[in-house]
């Protein structure tokens, strides 16, 4: 960092974000980091405690006169995204992130910066060394491994904490409160798949291709297409008409991403290529006229591939079932939130499918901050597949956190918003998971709320930090520990 950060305000937050950038920390190398911690706890002479993964838990006594007040927990987490531009020679795991500051923002010089969530546990570390803060009971917890998994959140012991509020450090936007996010769960099906013999001599594969995709939470609302629902469509219209023998199905990549392409290779007589185009362009114009304002560069292509002598077509049977489920599997927001405006509450997502010769798997994810509207989501899959005749599991679920609306804790957060800017601060949530909705099942009836300074794309080394943002966040951040006490 150049000297200049020396002059950032406020000067005690930036002196700790300088010392955790010398200190490598991406997710599961956090060990230093905590140990960092752990030590300016002590040498502050504050409680502190390392738990079996490496979570940290210090406690610093209410200001005089005021340790009635309700127990506050500050939270971030120890762990950054390492990445890097392919021309810069950084090793992660020894080398110091460098900064530059341009026009009021901070980054790294062609890494992440990693002010996702270094901000947040330097506040923390601000907080605990500011004597002249006024607070009631606090407690500070620096969590491992968010990023990859949310482990840390995970492993915390029930009674590990014993305040009533919660302040997720590790929002992204000044002037916005992040009151929820969804839980999510998966459905793994397996579709037992049936061959047969065939006399077919030409292979052809049909291709989706050129869809934008995105997250499968985040995105779920962009009304952008999923390749697999795309092609599912395609084939039962052309079941209808050309008898093409199928051979597989394939398409998507990540539980988590909407599939941008999916393909399907199947056998058919040459004589019946231009009725099979026919649907394909009918059919291709129909998504255009729906999808076009979004899905600028969709293709539907067919194509020879070379007949493999090995390749044996699924039986009648087998064709239609595979098919008809992904045709019917849902996909998509199955419920907006009813009381945050633009926020999907439940949606699914199908996600991907691989064929091998007896076996067809396919994944969905689905999501809701609503423990039982998520379940209620899977198991319409369930159904779907028992229909089908394929075999279902469902690993359990990870948690959300259901927006309240009604929660004392963001009455008071607006209140301190409005008192120390004079304008409303903004309220949401996200549709993806956060470490609030681990934290929250494990401390029923805990009142949690997440802030922080304003971050432009974390986890790539394009990620930048507004710096007049950090001296906002630290002001409300201080004001609301004050007005919560
Ligand atoms: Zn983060």
């Amino acid at each position: 960092m150049p000297s200049t950060s020396f002059e950032l305000q406020p000067s005690p937050l930036w002196k700790h974000f300088e010392q955790i950038l010398k200190i490598p920390h991406g997710s599961g190398s956090e060990k230093a980091l905590g140990e960092h911690v752990l030590a300016y706890a002590k040498s502050l002479n504050l409680s502190a405690s390392k738990d079996k993964v490496g979570n940290i838990i210090v406690r610093k006594p209410a200001t005089p006169g005021r340790e009635k007040a309700a127990g506050v927990v500050l939270q971030g987490h120890l762990d950054m995204v390492n990445e890097k531009n392919s021309n810069v020679a950084h090793d992660f795991a020894k080398d110091p992130i460098t900064t530059e500051i341009k026009d009021g923002w901070m980054h790294a010089r062609g890494t992440t910066l990693g002010a996702d969530n270094g901000i947040g546990v330097a506040a923390s570390l601000a907080v605990m060394e500011d004597a002249s803060l006024v607070h009631g009971p606090l407690e500070f917890l620096f969590t491992v491994d968010e990023e990859t998994g949310l482990t840390g959140a995970r492993s915390i012991q029930p009674g590990a904490l014993q305040g009533k509020y919660l302040l997720n450090l590790d929002s992204e936007e000044e002037g916005t409160y992040t009151i929820g996010c969804s839980g999510g769960g998966d459905s793994e099906i397996a579709f037992p798949l049936k061959r047969k013999a065939s006399r077919l001599e030409n292979a052809y594969r049909l291709k989706i291709s050129g869809l934008r995709g995105g997250h499968s939470g985040l995105d779920i609302t962009q009304g952008r297409a999923n390749a697999l629902k795309l092609l599912a469509r395609l084939l039962t219209l052309a079941a209808a008409r050309v008898p093409f023998e199928l051979l597989k199905i394939e398409g998507g990549n990540k539980r988590n991403a909407i599939p941008r392409e999916a393909w399907a290779d199947f056998l058919l007589d040459p004589a019946k290529i231009p009725a099979f185009q026919a649907v394909l362009e009918k059919t291709g114009a129909d998504i255009r006229f729906e999808y076009g304002s979004v899905e600028k560069a969709f293709q539907g292509r067919l194509e020879e591939i070379p007949r493999k002598k090995t390749d044996a077509p699924l039986t009648p049977a087998s064709q239609e079932s595979l098919v008809a489920f992904l045709n019917a599997c849902p996909h998509g927001v199955l419920r907006m939130h009813p009381e945050i405006a633009g926020l999907a509450e439940t949606s699914t997502n199908l996600a991907l499918i691989r064929c091998a010769k007896a076996k067809a798997e396919v994944i969905c994810s689905s999501r809701s901050p609503i423990g039982p509207a998520l379940e209620a989501a899977r198991s319409m899959i369930k159904s779907l597949a028992g229909l089908a005749g394929a075999k279902i599991r469902q690993p359990e679920a990870y948690p959300g956190w259901a927006p309240n609306l009604q929660s004392p804790l963001l009455q008071t957060m607006k209140d301190v918003y409005k008192k120390t800017f004079s304008k409303d601060a903004a309220v949401v949530a996200v549709h993806a998971g956060l470490e609030c909705g681990i934290i929250g099942q494990k401390f029923p009836g805990m009142d949690m709320i997440s802030l922080g300074p304003t971050i432009t794309h974390p986890h790539s080394p394009e990620e930048g930090v507004d710096i007049a943002s950090v001296a906002d966040f630290w002001k409300l951040l201080t004001a609301a520990l004050r007005d919560l006490a």
